[in-house]
């Protein structure tokens, strides 16, 4: 089978410890308005030796004590501001906003951000509003701090901390930190064509298993880059990374499996392809984690020699939570492959 190079213009994969800076609260770190903090609030142990943290705490940033009076959003949601609970005169917005531009430069070499939900502050969505300072809270806000790194860094994948329990916003999140890392290591030196469209075919099967539409929607971007390509390239990107936001399924990733599969066909015996299917369909099923499939088309597809299928990042992510499952060497025969 021929195999497009597209490998060899890509840097390594990068490999874990990728940095991303976390709301301090969450690290353990006592800097809460009540002198506490909210280390519990995102599944920190699942990501154990996958990230270093960056703490950021803005509130104490902008020279807020600890412990200090609560804040909280009100007025419209388009233009909220944080004031102060007891005392509405207290008016922080602006600092909190010049904050986040001051932070900027540190998120330059980070591949995530972490932000502690709900907090009028740090929270990304649903953080409570006063519309009417008199009535019930509407949870449509976003906390100032958030919302400027959220514009200021539209491609940096961002989550909520909480929503990180769910198992497909944790595998979600942790591919785009990853494919952020490759991407940023691809691009160091800048942005041209071959570069471009060998970093699309790398993530081929990752962007189907998230969203089956985007790979053919974001080829389209591809399609004529005799214009900028750092432009391009930029959009290209922001498009990718919100493709990835979408959570994957079993199905979706059952898909992609059996895709891989074909790659396998009229290269390796028989028996080991039968071994891989068996391995699939115990994961479609729910009998098997993904890893087991997905060691097992590792271990045919370099026995097939199936280039442009094992070069595919999708095989190689670092994938975690309970349907993952643990990570076998690389190079080791399907459990129930005939040898
Ligand atoms: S939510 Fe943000 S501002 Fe509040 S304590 Fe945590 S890091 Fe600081």
């Amino acid at each position: 089978m021929s195999s497009p190079a597209f490998r060899d213009l890509l840097p390594p994969f990068p490999e874990p410890p990728l940095t991303i800076a976390v709301s301090e609260c969450l690290t353990g770190a006592p800097v809460r308005y009540d002198g506490g903090h909210r280390a519990s609030a995102w599944p920190r142990p699942a990501l154990e030796g996958l990230y270093e943290v960056r703490p950021i705490c803005p509130e104490v940033g902008i020279g807020l004590g600890v412990p200090r009076p609560p804040i909280r959003l009100v007025g419209a949601p388009a233009s909220p501001r944080a004031v102060g609970v007891e005392d509405p005169s207290v008016d922080v917005s602006d600092r909190l906003r010049a904050y986040a531009g001051t932070r900027l430069p540190d998120l330059d070499d980070v591949d995530g951000y972490v932000f502690k939900a709900r907090s009028p502050s740090c929270g990304l969505k649903g953080v409570a509003l006063h519309a009417d300072p008199q009535g019930p809270p509407v949870p449509e806000g976003t906390g100032l701090f958030a919302a400027e790194i959220a514009s200021a860094r539209p491609a940096l994948p961002l989550e909520d901390g909480e929503n990180l329990f769910e198992p497909g916003a944790l595998e979600s999140f942790v591919t785009r930190t990853f494919v952020h890392a490759f991407w940023r290591r691809t691009t160091a030196g800048g942005i041209d064509a071959a570069r471009l469209i060998a970093f699309h075919s790398a993530c081929k099967y990752l962007v189907m298993a998230h969203d089956a539409s985007a790979y053919r929607r974001l080829g389209r971007l591809l399609a004529d880059l005799s214009g900028n390509a750092e432009t391009t390239g930029e959009r290209y990107f922001e498009g990718l990374m919100r493709a990835l936001a979408a959570r994957p399924t079993r199905s979706s990733h059952t898909n992609v499996l059996q895709h891989l599969q074909g790659y396998l066909r009229g290269a390796i015996g028989a028996p080991d392809r039968r071994a891989v299917a068996a391995a699939i369909e115990r994961y479609r099923n729910g009998e098997a984690a993904l890893e087991t499939p997905l060691h097992d088309l590792r271990w045919g597809l370099q026995k097939a020699g199936a280039r442009y299928a094992f070069d595919q990042y999708y095989l190689h992510v670092p994938r975690v939570g309970p349907q993952a499952g643990a990570t076998v060497p690389a190079g080791t025969a399907p459990r129930t492959a005939a040898s």
